[in-house]
């Protein structure tokens, strides 16, 4: 080691700020290329203040006195409050700029004044290393909020930025006595290449997973819109699906309750159409959509159809499945449809089946569907429900548990 000199040390800062900078470029194309999303509007900030941290940190000498190395270490506080800015952005929450600057300003004060001074232990590290570390784990904890199975990146950033964390929070004591710039001693070679490693190690991961994370994020917002009804803006089939696979998967997790999946048809749609036109028939599809997830809550009702919906109640038993199909059912009926003299009322049929006992959704939806199918024969403007059991299992006339006359 000792026959490496200080110039190996110039080059081996120099290579790591101009790979800030490279990160710094990379970052803005990627940002650009992706059409600019806010979300990611942040991500460079931390690769482009490394730069001027790096040249100030490699030449001290460009500013009078001591200013060149506070100012280097001043902005290199604020690269790790600017890393965990962009990780706040990007779980969609907003940047908080005073909290970045006011404490890396604090630390600047502390080591330009007490910690410089010559009476005490060299003070001037333990501070800058606090604050990484306090960065480190802010942005460990907004990857940590934004994990879901459709986010893996987010996993991953995660548990980068707790190693990270870890590792500035073991070494903080150590800050005392090694060499710069993991302490306030001169600087060797050793402790010159594994700080800049990490730096860029540190670096590099972020940009790779946080592209990564943007594009997972753009792919879900897509993804959640391709599950959005845009007339009524509640889900559709697919939605339903998605939900119905992830009730079967939970299906022992609600005691105490039962699920009974509910499809709902406007009466006489055809004739409402024929009527009033295709735009009132909008409007009316949409009311029902409202009053069904007022009734059975938000996000428990889906377009399945034209006029058809699909709802899923849980309540502790049949009887309040019923009653709250009834609720629907009478208060959009109660509802009309437009103002004045185009005003109307529409009517609802809804077929119901418990989820929980059936073989598979496929089945309940079966019995769900025979039961509408009998609310219309019987007159329209009812809530029927049937047992949903195969239909081996059933007796020769299908039992109506609960059937309200209009
Ligand atoms: P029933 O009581 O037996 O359900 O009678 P219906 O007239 O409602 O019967 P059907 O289900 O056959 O009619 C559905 C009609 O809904 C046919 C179609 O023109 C209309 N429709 C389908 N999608 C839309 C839509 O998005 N907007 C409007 N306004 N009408 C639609
Ligand atoms: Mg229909
Ligand atoms: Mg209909």
């Amino acid at each position: 080691m000792s026959d490496i000199t200080a110039p190996d040390i110039t080059t081996i800062a120099i290579c790591s700020t101009a790979l800030g900078a490279i990160m710094c470029i990379a970052m803005l194309l990627s940002w650009f290329k992706d059409g600019r999303p806010g979300t990611r509007s942040w991500l460079f900030a931390p690769f482009g203040i490394a730069v001027p941290a790096g040249i100030l940190l490699t030449y001290p000498d460009v500013l009078p006195g001591p200013w060149g190395l506070l100012l280097g270490w001043y902005f290199l506080t604020v690269v790790y409050g600017a890393a965990w800015t962009a990780a706040r952005v990007l779980g969609g929450r907003r940047p908080q700029v005073m909290a970045v600057l006011l404490p890396c300003t604090a630390v600047l004060v502390f080591t330009a004044t007490i910690g410089a001074d010559s009476h005490m232990p060299d003070l001037r590290m333990l501070p800058r290393v606090l604050l990484f570390t306090a960065f480190n784990g802010l942005a460990a904890r907004e990857f940590g909020r934004l994990r879901s199975p459709r986010l893996p990146s987010a996993t991953t950033l995660y548990w980068i930025f707790t190693a990270f964390f870890l590792f500035d929070l073991a070494r903080s004591p150590f800050s005392l006595w090694l060499a710069a710039p993991f302490g306030p001693k001169e600087p060797e070679v050793w402790s010159i290449a594994l700080f800049n490693f990490l730096l860029v190690l540190e670096g590099s991961l972020l940009a790779m997973f946080v592209t990564a994370l943007g594009r997972e994020q753009q792919a879900e917002q897509n993804y959640r819109l391709a599950s959005i009804d845009p007339l009524t803006g509640i889900g559709n089939r697919r939605a339903l699906e998605e939900r119905l696979n992830m009730l079967e998967q939970n299906a022992a997790s609600a005691p105490g309750r039962q699920t009974v999946l509910a499809v709902l048809d406007i009466d006489h749609f055809k004739a409402v159409n024929d009527q009033m036109g295709h735009a009132f028939g909008d409007t009316v599809i949409a009311g029902a959509a409202k009053t069904a997830e007022n009734v059975f809550g938000t996000g428990n009702v889906f377009r399945v159809g034209g006029e058809e919906f699909a709802a899923i109640i849980r309540a502790p038993d049949d009887e309040a499945c019923i009653a709250q199909a009834e609720t629907m059912r009478t208060r959009f009926a109660a509802h009309p449809h437009g103002s004045g003299p185009a005003s109307r009322t529409c009517t609802i049929s809804i077929g119901l089946a418990r989820l929980d006992t059936a073989p598979d959704h496929g089945a309940a939806f079966k019995a769900a569907d025979r039961a509408l199918y009998m609310a219309k024969r019987l007159g329209r403007n009812k809530a029927i429900m049937l047992d949903s059991t195969p239909a081996e299992h059933m007796p020769p006339e299908p039992a109506r548990l609960g059937e309200k006359p209009a």
